[in-house]
């Protein structure tokens, strides 16, 4: 029989998101995490990427950069270092600041972080993927 569990998003700006949420599928470092109700006991690290979660059988997502999960007792909690539910993401802005990341990765210039460029790249796919990937 279906159920449900307490899915809990936090970055250090504060909550992000909290629900009864029937399914959660999240970026692994390993791949895709699915979390059913009644899960085992994991902690697991993320990777920068959308996670999907089904609140009356609706799909909503979220973008995450990096963190971590946890779940224990039928409830998984995310520690991110930035969240945001795709309601709350500015496209504009995750364009913007994908074509600057794209530009110093192109760049290659000796001045440039590439790590830092190609993280902030990341970034910003995840949040255009959570807000649909429209203008991708
Ligand atoms: P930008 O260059 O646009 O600031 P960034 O990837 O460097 O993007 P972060 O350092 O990851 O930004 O995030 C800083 C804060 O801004 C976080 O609280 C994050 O949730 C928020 N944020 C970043 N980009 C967006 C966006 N497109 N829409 C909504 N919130 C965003």
């Amino acid at each position: 029989m279906a159920g449900t569990f307490t899915f809990h998003v936090v970055s250090p700006e504060g909550d992000v998101l909290k629900e009864e949420v029937e399914f959660v599928v999240l970026p692994g470092i390993d791949g895709e995490l699915g979390i059913l109700p009644n899960h085992a006991p994991l902690i697991a690290a993320l990777e920068t990427g959308v996670i999907t979660y089904t609140v009356n059988g609706k799909k909503k997502k979220a973008a995450i950069s990096g963190g971590f999960v946890e779940v224990s007792e039928n409830k998984a909690t995310v520690l991110a270092d930035t969240a945001e539910v795709a309601e709350a993401i500015d496209v504009e802005r995750a364009l913007a600041a994908k074509e600057r990341a794209e530009k110093r990765l192109a760049q290659k210039s000796p001045d440039t972080d590439m790590k830092r460029a190609e993280y902030a790249f990341r970034r910003a796919i995840a949040r255009l993927n959570a807000a649909d990937g429209k203008n991708l």
